[in-house]
């Protein structure tokens, strides 16, 4: 078994991020090492202002430990993290761990804006981040904001790409994670020639929360055992199809909860 480190924010309520990337990693038989970078009541999308606790003094503590203990980490997936300090911590730590792959979720905004509390120190932190990750999941928003390209619903995916990977080291890969095509959502990329591949599944009606935190934890999880990208992005985005349509077959009264796991954990552990 090989230890994944997922950072990201824990949301008691909500059923996104740490709770969500948990079960799935779990299920891919990884040994999970959870950094909880804050402490939310619920997640931010619908159930007003959640009581936080922003984790950056304990942080430092935390790595301390880890370095005294000698625990050895083999991947990690960084998700929501939320300061400027706590991005920076994050890298510091992870520019001294020889890891097999560094997955980063640059969560930073959508539908062209950057999320509530962030600013450009914020996007800057993020791109001293992305320089050492092997795998980058931005979506649309974010690939605006990481290259200093205006906004674009449906960007010129020849022209972005291209400028995401140029912040990235070499051998690593940026993938747009929400990028429409006819009635497909799914995910864009450029292969060893430069060429834009893409996959997608049928765009479901609605909205949903945790897809992209969803998203990552399995691509992350596909990659750490060794599954190329085209192939890991591919059963990715058909899993996360499941796991949405299962969110709509459960006709929920609650829309803020993040989406269903039952299927998509079924399936993971029907290959597993
Ligand atoms: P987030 O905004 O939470 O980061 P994204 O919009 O990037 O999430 O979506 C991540 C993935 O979730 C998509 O690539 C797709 O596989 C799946 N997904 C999201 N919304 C839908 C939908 N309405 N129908 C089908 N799949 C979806
Ligand atoms: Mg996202």
């Amino acid at each position: 078994m090989s230890t994944m480190l997922v950072v990201e924010d824990l949301s008691a309520v909500g059923g996104i991020s740490l709770s969500a990337a948990l079960p799935v990693l779990t299920a891919m038989q990884y040994e999970v090492a959870a950094l909880p970078t804050s402490l939310l009541s619920t997640h931010t999308s619908g159930y007003g202002t959640p009581a936080v606790v922003d984790l950056a003094d304990w942080l430092p503590r935390f790595f301390q430990h880890w370095t005294q203990a000698e625990l050895k980490i083999d991947q990690a997936l960084i998700g929501y993290l939320g300061s400027v300090p706590l991005c920076q911590l994050v890298t510091q730590y992870l520019a001294q761990q020889p890891l097999d792959l560094l997955v980063v979720d640059p969560v930073l905004g959508d539908l062209g804006k950057l999320y509530q509390g962030f600013d450009q120190q914020y996007v800057d932190a993020m791109r001293d981040l992305i320089k050492h990750a092997d795998v980058i999941l931005p979506n649309t928003t974010e690939a605006a904001l990481l290259t200093g390209m205006p906004y674009q619903e449906n960007p010129d995916l020849t022209a972005i790409l291209p400028a995401l990977q140029q912040q990235l080291k070499p051998g690593a890969h940026a993938v747009i994670t929400d990028v429409q095509r006819g009635k497909e959502i799914g995910c864009a990329w450029l292969d060893d020639h430069g060429t834009v591949q893409f996959y997608g599944q049928p765009r479901l009606p609605g909205h949903y929360n945790g897809t992209g935190d969803t998203l990552a934890a399995v691509i992350a999880g596909l990659l750490g055992q060794g599954v190329d990208l085209a192939a890991a992005l591919k059963r990715a985005n058909q899993w996360l199809h499941l796991a949405v349509a299962e969110t709509i077959a459960q006709q929920r009264t609650d829309e803020r909860q993040g989406i269903a796991l039952g299927q998509l954990l079924r399936a993971i552990l029907s290959v597993h």
